[in-house]
């Protein structure tokens, strides 16, 4: 690894520290930023993600179909009265541009994290998904024989195919009648406690967030410029932090300008913690909405968008981006997706998936109110589109469970247990 590429800096105090660093030693919390020894942005020769390899935390890429597409809106951007509407389609979507293999935005995350932590010397790595993140984790790691044990909730499974056989690098652990992302991420923490296992780190992990990022960096070298606004539907938020860091990255170039893109955060109500935390100046509230109603996954169209505790109030986190953009948030009724939803294919011609309806949905709602106004640059991020095209293009494999644990397992000492009997002891080979 050439050291020389970059160095992270505490978001909190400034501090410099090497690659290999975890956290800041002073500030334990805030998040840690890339900062590359190459200022000018200057994509490479090639048509995948790693053509923005430069401002990505590794050395050595592999050859993917993965890549950002960026395109202008005509018909959309007609309806709506757009002079300038680009969308990053980021699911699978030839017909645009899009190849990303399973068909969201978090192929991006995947394949940059896992050739990173190799690079680094880590051989395996554990992590939480409630579906989006666990395809695109299992399709890195069976394209690059990297081994990871990814923690589900049941109610995800149906979601969980490949466009490529499955191969045993993918260990999936199923969490028996769960719907809840947070019991995912807190048996993911335990298992990497307990067993050393590394736990690839979420929004703490630079090589997913400027893996994310690559959206704005293709926005950039597709047009030239930056948008004013970026439009995203959040659950934890990481990839409107990434469209931060990745527009100051431009801007230090120097060619284009010194206006951040303003962020528009859109979340699916009653599931709003960041859209209340943000709008009443408030800490966020994991369980239960401004107006009492409880935050039901079950409630919500766009499921994926249900993360209770967003990295929102560290140094370098989600307020911070808000703050420094002069964003917004927004709440979306399902009613509203679906609208968007049918909006989109009607004009763009292509099915999205609800997480992507609440981003246009929000959008429109920022319309009506005035916070972006029609003369204004948008890059809307459609950050999926659901298997319709993939299933026309590719036989999909289901991921099956390599093990299945029950609620009564999944806390406390009862967890510490059944991970000992599960994965530790050599006998439990299943
Ligand atoms: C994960 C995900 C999001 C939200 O991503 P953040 O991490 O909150 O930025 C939005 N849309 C889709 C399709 C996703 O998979």
């Amino acid at each position: 690894m050439n050291e020389a590429k970059y160095e992270l800096v505490c978001a909190g105090c400034g501090r410099r520290l090497p690659p290999s660093a975890q956290r800041c030693p002073d500030c334990h919390d805030a998040l840690l930023r890339t900062d590359y020894a190459q200022r000018s942005f200057e994509p490479l020769e090639r048509e995948d993600v790693f053509r923005f390899l430069p401002w990505l935390p590794l050395e050595t890429p592999v050859d993917t179909p993965i890549a950002p597409a960026v395109y202008r809106s005509e018909k959309l951007a007609d309806r709506l009265g757009l002079a300038q509407l680009w969308i990053g389609f980021n699911g699978y979507a030839p017909e645009v541009g899009a190849r990303n293999a399973t068909g969201t935005f978090k192929d991006f995350e995947a394949l940059p994290t896992l050739l990173r932590l190799r690079e680094r010397g880590i051989s395996t790595a554990v992590l939480a998904s409630v579906g989006n993140s666990a395809r695109a984790f299992a399709h890195a790691a069976v394209s690059i024989g990297f081994p990871i044990t990814i923690v589900v909730p049941e109610s995800v499974l149906d979601r969980l195919w490949l466009p490529i056989p499955p191969t045993d690098d993918v260990r999936l652990i199923v969490l028996a009648g769960c719907n809840d992302y947070a019991s995912a991420i807190r048996v993911a923490a335990e298992l990497s406690r307990e067993t050393n296992l590394p736990n690839e780190g979420g929004a703490r992990n630079v090589a997913r967030r400027d893996g994310m990022g690559t959206v704005m960096l293709e926005h950039a070298r597709v047009t030239g410029a930056l948008p004013q606004h970026y439009v995203q539907a959040v659950s934890s938020g990481t990839g409107g932090i990434s469209a931060w860091e990745a527009s100051m990255r431009l801007i230090a170039d120097g060619r284009f300008g010194e206006e951040l893109p303003k962020l528009h955060l859109a979340q699916n109500a009653p599931f709003n913690p960041i859209h209340d935390a943000w709008t009443h100046g408030r800490e966020i509230r994991p369980e239960e909405n401004i107006d009492g109603q409880l935050r039901s996954i079950d409630r919500i169209a766009a499921d994926v968008l249900a993360n209770r505790n967003p990295p929102f109030d560290l140094p370098g986190g989600v307020r911070n981006a808000l703050e420094a953009t002069d964003g917004r948030t927004y709440a979306v009724s399902n009613e509203e997706i679906a609208a968007s939803q049918r909006l989109f294919e009607e004009t763009e011609g292509i099915p999205i998936g609800p997480e992507s309806g609440a981003a246009l949905a929000s959008l429109r709602q920022a319309l009506e109110a005035k916070t972006i106004a029609s003369r204004d640059s948008i890059l809307l991020n459609i950050t999926g589109n659901g298997d319709a095209l993939l299933k026309r293009d590719f036989m999909l494999h289901a991921i099956e469970p390599w093990q299945t644990i029950s609620p009564g397992e999944a806390e406390g000492d009862a967890l510490r247990r059944w991970v000992d009997a599960a994965i530790l002891s050599p006998a439990s080979e299943s």
